[in-house]
């Protein structure tokens, strides 16, 4: 390490060899797994494993991922930043197209990468504030948020005990009239504070007002209450963190700016995937696969059915850029063709089309070797990392996507993420009205769905009696700082112990 100049370094990867293998390997979920398949721990899980000889070996800190490959278990790799673990949506052009970077790391460690080995146990710590319990955090978007719905979901949320993060835009330029903003709204969204919610960012507005006007309104907006440190891209704005690369402002610019305006947590566009029946855990790799988003829309209609999967397929299998536009173009080339007749989009649609069917066919030819593996961008778990605009550091969330409150939060899932100890930050649309939004919060403009009340009730129920931990974002992030400054050493008795007092719950490890 210490030829290593680690500020030169965005990524690395060390890799030990033992001398028998690992047969054990303590697993997100606080249990002891073995090694018959791969295994990733994340930097928010324990990172411990037991050799053959029954030794215990643990991580002096906790940062990086520590991956095992079940075809060499005399291996572990300690792996910093590697690719897709802490990735980052930057839209090129206008048009659409997105690419995936690497986050920008700036490696300060509270002390060297060193291996342990306790006699006795390993030693654990709780992502949750309740002791190794599940989390909940809901991070939401107002773009169809009115005055009327924006007191119906307060209410709502207070009768079944949820806190939200909620988005909300500072100015009111929008198509809509009734669009809620904080400048025609503050009474309300201060509401919203005062019963233990969290306000963020939503963009600015709704709608996009000409370059120059947008980033003078980027520039010199005030921040109107002191403790708003979250932000949510909003379409494409152009002063959006996605849009930085061809932003008239300089990544140091757009640092400063943020961080003068006490903006320090970003979201670009980046879910683990798409909730229903099964998947909830951003944790457990095994929700972020094919296999299991068939499982979890197998009661759906045919049709239905088959262009989720298409549309999983392609966004969250592949990922792949081109794929995504070619998608794009094809729906929007078969709208011209039914509903315009427009038949020059014949062609391109037809050429789209078989591309787009090649790949399809790809994934349905070698589904057994494909079903179970987690997606591109689910693989490492990511949830919360670091990430360096200019010279200043900010943590970027990654989401699951929520919009069927019916599937997402039934009985069984939410059973499923306390079993698992498990966490999602939801990406959701509460006051969505549109009726093809299947198990959505509003049965109409005034009522809540039934059933998704029903499945709000049982989740308030497992908050307050503390199986589910619901932080808004900034609490839990806050939180999860703890696992910064994690030291474990080794006394003269080989006894593991924590060397400096951080605030986090611990416990043995046997
Ligand atoms: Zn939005």
């Amino acid at each position: 390490m210490t030829q290593i100049k680690l500020s030169e370094l965005n990524s690395f990867d060390i890799e030990i060899v033992f001398d028998q293998p690992i047969i054990e390997f303590r697993n997100y979920d606080y249990t002891w797994v073995k090694c018959d398949e791969d295994r990733i721990a994340n930097e928010f899980s324990p990172k411990i494993i037991k050799l053959k000889n029954g030794q215990y070996v643990q991580a002096n800190i906790n940062d990086g991922i520590w991956e095992i490959n079940k075809k060499n278990t005399h291996i572990l790799s300690w792996r910093f930043n590697p690719e897709f673990a802490e990735p980052i949506a930057n839209y090129i052009d206008f048009n659409n197209k997105k690419e995936i970077s690497t986050a920008k790391k700036r490696f300060d460690f509270p002390e060297k990468p060193a291996l342990l080995f306790p006699v006795q146990n390993g030693i654990e710590f709780s992502r949750s504030k309740y002791p190794f319990s599940a989390i909940a955090c809901f991070t939401d978007h107002c773009d169809f948020d009115t005055a009327e719905n924006l007191v119906l979901q307060r209410k709502f949320f207070e009768e079944n005990n949820v806190k939200v993060t909620k988005g909300f835009f500072l100015n009111h330029f929008s198509k809509r009239a009734d669009n809620a903003s904080f400048q025609n709204d503050k009474e309300e969204l201060l509401e919203w504070r005062n019963d233990g919610h969290e306000l963020c960012y939503h963009s600015l507005s709704q709608s996009i007002k000409n370059e120059k006007e947008s980033f003078e309104d980027f520039e010199n907006f005030v921040p109107p209450l002191n403790d708003l440190k979250v932000w949510i891209d909003h379409g494409f704005q152009p002063y959006n963190f996605s849009l930085l690369s061809n932003n008239v402002l300089s990544e140091e610019e757009f640092g400063e700016i943020l961080n003068a305006k006490n903006i320090n947590i970003l979201w670009n566009y980046i879910d683990s995937g798409t909730s229903t029946n099964g998947i909830i855990n951003q944790l457990n790799t095994k929700h972020f696969t094919l296999a299991s988003f068939l499982k979890g829309n197998k009661n759906l209609g045919l049709t239905k059915k088959i262009q989720l999967m298409i549309k999983n397929i392609i966004f969250h299998y592949y990922n792949d850029e081109n794929m995504i536009l070619k998608y794009k173009n094809t729906a929007g080339n078969f709208k011209k063709i039914i509903f315009q007749k427009k038949i020059k989009f014949l062609l391109p649609f037809i050429k789209n089309s078989l591309s787009l069917g090649k790949s399809i066919f790809k994934v349905i030819l070698f589904w057994e070797k494909v079903k179970n593996k987690p997606y591109k961008l689910s693989k490492y778990s990511p949830i919360v990392f670091k990430n360096i605009i200019g010279n200043k550091e900010f943590y970027v969330f990654q989401t699951l996507e929520m919009l069927d409150f019916k599937r997402s939060l039934s009985k069984h899932n939410i059973n499923t993420l306390i079993d698992e100890k498990g966490v999602f930050i939801a990406h959701t649309y509460f006051s969505v009205p549109m009726k093809y939004h299947q198990g959505r919060l509003f049965a109409d403009s005034k009522t809540i769905d039934l059933e998704v009340s029903e499945n709000f009730n049982y989740l308030g129920n497992k908050i307050k009696n503390r199986e589910i931990w619901n932080p808004t974002l900034t609490e839990l992030i806050e939180y999860w700082k703890g696992f910064d400054k994690i030291i474990f050493d080794i006394d003269l008795d080989g006894n593991i112990f924590e060397k400096n007092n951080i605030l986090l719950e611990i416990r043995k490890a046997i």
